[in-house]
């Protein structure tokens, strides 16, 4: 525990308690140096207020004045509305408070306020009234510039505005620097509206600041303190890999190799992102990675999210390498003790993450590639890192994160990128089918397994329920295979099939033995099957923009046109944007941004393993220029001058490391 005041627990201090602190929790707010970093949603201007005659019908309006009557109409139903009826040298306004029926034991006639809310005709009496939004008492030094805090139950403004005051008083004065301690003041108790946003700039700048330094350090760390395992990409090594593939390597591919390479031989660990939207080729950048550590007498892992995803990799590169290296694979249904064991002296393991397991060991593991990173939290990346001594790490995602979200996350790494699909490629045709249309796109359908296609269709994504997505599938394969489709071939994939049972129906599909897939979400990633041409997504409303983005990406990976059908209702005017950015782009790095703007980056990169860090003033979106600015100043010190550099980020490193962003800012772990 430190002894900085600063730390000290919320619960202790005066008027606050441990039932208060547990509210305050809710809030993020564990400490006083929480609560002085709680910045206000808003501020109330109430620099200008109107007398009572001049109101008008307005959305937000402020006015004072004196009580001069407090009314608490009966109800009859547990909804209670008290009306208060304000006066000043012109005029009286009705003020209108619902639900709160302890106010009417504390305002009293002769009392002054200050109160702000929506001013309307009030529909009943046809009378000017103010809906309040909030009030104080007015005591002639109230702010004249009032910050809104975000709220929760049971915390509500008059309580927190006084808990801010009291900390202010007794703490503010722990922070040494004096420009941070000037801009939080500003937060919570502005002179004017003016200073406000350069003070919240200037905090979120440290807090980019502090989290960038900590990022550039570890990559620092990783390129100049750990050694590598040489691995060495010799001409003739990379003659041989070429032989092995049916396809020459797009340029983008080439490029992305060249980094990979340079990192392999550098004699420090990679420590290396590889972005390339879907269907861009990045599982062969992988096996080459491999196949050269491989070469050099060293083992390789490759994770994969899905146990289907695993068993396609295992299908593929077993077959590619067979005769020359020994693969294997470890899900949870195939690790038995003896499986794990033999691991040891394997030359490549793709795996689920039943590989992190304790028990499973390499000889000398010195290249890990992580595929899908995105849909893996970040310990576990950690967890199969340390099964190495510091391994060459390459991590793969398809999810084409704007540049802001990329720093956040994966700032400690470097970085490629594959922007160029292979030749040959068509875009997908997307289009969206009301669904009493749906029958148009079974017609549709039909035509295109005679020529030979073949099909997904995804189910339904039911609200948060496994089983029942489960079931939706199950009844859509029944009903496509008996009502609509009898004579064609009709399989059902979902994750709750036996491994073998997946196994076997991927293998069907492959070989054409299945003409129509129907499947739950298991299919999201990774799954490569280039004769399938037509997806269908039921439902499709219900999904985000970046995963429709990854579920179309099963299609469109031989040369056929291929084609999307997004069957649905999209009611709300979100959902329809989202349809018609579907129609409109088959650009993952454009449907990113969309959903970014749509749905906030926590929603859009799943809030469960998002591995975002809770900042406490920052928005990396709308804060995109400063974090820039701040990774720059970032790396400017540590050139400058290493030695402060990590003196800065020692001691400050405690305002990243947010106790509720979960177990510390993940992406520094
Ligand atoms: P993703 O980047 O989505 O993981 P994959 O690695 O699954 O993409 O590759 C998609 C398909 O493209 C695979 O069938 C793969 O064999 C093929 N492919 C990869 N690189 C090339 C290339 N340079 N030329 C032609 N086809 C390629
Ligand atoms: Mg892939």
């Amino acid at each position: 525990m430190s002894n900085r005041k600063l730390d000290t627990p919320i619960q202790y201090v005066k008027g606050v308690g441990p039932k208060l602190a547990q509210i305050f929790a809710k809030l993020g707010v564990f400490t006083v140096e929480d609560l002085l970093y709680l910045v206000p949603r808003e501020w109330e201007d109430r620099r200008q207020i109107k007398p009572l005659v001049e109101v008008r019908p307005a959305a937000l309006e402020v006015v004072k004045g004196e009580i001069l009557k407090v009314e608490a109409p009966p109800t009859r139903s547990r909804f209670s509305v008290l009306k208060v009826y304000l006066t000043d040298r012109t005029a009286t306004l009705q003020l209108v408070w619902f639900n709160q029926p302890f106010l009417k034991n504390l305002l009293r006639p002769g009392m002054r306020l200050i109160v702000s809310g929506k001013v309307e005709v009030s529909d009943y009496d046809h009378i000017l009234q103010l809906l309040v939004r909030d009030f104080e008492i007015d005591t002639g030094e109230n702010l004249k510039v009032v910050p809104r805090y975000p709220l929760t139950e049971g915390l509500y403004h008059k309580k927190l505005r006084s808990v801010i005051k009291t900390v202010i008083e007794n703490y503010l004065d722990e922070i040494e620097n004096e420009q941070e301690k000037k801009a939080l003041l500003t937060l919570h108790e502005p002179a004017d509206m003016e200073s406000i946003a350069a003070a919240r700039e200037y905090l979120a700048f440290e807090e980019l600041f502090i989290f960038q330094l900590g990022l550039l350090l570890k990559r620092k760390e990783y390129k100049e303190e750990l050694k590598g395992w040489a691995i060495a990409g010799e001409p003739a090594l990379l003659d041989e890999f070429r032989r092995l593939i049916p396809f020459v390597f797009t340029a983008a591919q080439d490029r992305v190799l060249d980094d990979i390479m340079a990192d392999l031989n550098s004699g420090r660990p990679m420590n290396r992102l590889l972005q390339g939207d879907v269907g861009s080729g990045k599982t062969i950048v992988a096996a080459l990675a491999a196949f050269l550590a491989v070469k050099n007498g060293y083992q390789a892992a490759i994770l994969a999210p899905t146990e289907i995803l695993v068993q396609q990799h295992y299908g593929k590169l077993a077959k590619l390498f067979e005769g020359l290296f020994r693969v294997a694979i470890l899900t949870s249904a195939t690790a038995t003790d003896k499986k794990r064991a033999e691991l040891f002296d394997v030359d490549l393991v793709i795996g689920t993450h039943a590989l992190l397991e304790s028990k499973v060991k390499f000889k000398n593991l010195a290249l890990v590639v992580i595929d899908e990173q995105h849909r893996f939290g970040v310990h576990q990346r950690a967890k199969l890192i340390k099964k190495g001594y510091s391994p060459h790490v390459l991590v793969m995602t398809a999810t084409p994160i704007p540049r802001s979200l990329a720093l956040t996350l994966y700032g400690d790494l470097d970085r490629s990128i594959i922007d160029e699909l292979p030749p040959g490629r068509m875009p997908v045709k997307t289009y969206y089918v009301p669904k009493n249309k749906r029958s148009d796109a079974y017609e549709f359908i039909r035509l295109k397994v005679k020529e030979g296609r073949q099909v997904f269709f995804v189910c339904p994504l039911v609200e948060e329920s496994k089983e029942l997505d489960l079931k939706a599938a199950v009844d859509e394969a029944a009903r496509l295979k008996n009502d609509i489709f009898p004579e064609l071939k009709v399989g059902l994939l979902h994750g709750r099939l036996k491994s073998e049972e997946k196994d076997a129906v991927m293998k069907k599909f492959l070989n054409q033995e299945i003409d129509i897939l129907v499947a739950t979400t298991v299919i999201e990633v990774g799954i490569d099957v280039p004769n399938a041409t037509v997806m269908v997504i039921e439902h499709a409303e219900r999904f985000g923009l970046s995963q429709l983005h990854q579920l179309r990406g099963r299609i469109g990976r031989g040369s056929e046109q291929s084609f999307c059908f997004l069957i649905g209702e999209a009611k709300s005017a979100e959902a329809r944007a989202r349809m018609k950015a579907m129609q409109e782009t088959n650009d993952g790095f454009k449907i990113a941004e969309a959903d970014l703007r749509l749905r906030g980056p926590g929603e859009m990169l799943g809030a469960r393993q998002s591995g975002l860090p809770n900042f406490r003033v920052a928005d990396i979106i709308r804060d995109e220029k400063i974090l820039q600015a701040a990774r720059a100043a970032a790396q400017d010190l540590i050139e400058r001058d290493p030695e402060s550099a990590h003196n800065r980020w020692e001691s400050q490193k405690h305002k990243v490391e947010n106790p509720s962003a979960g177990s510390g800012s993940p992406a520094l772990n």
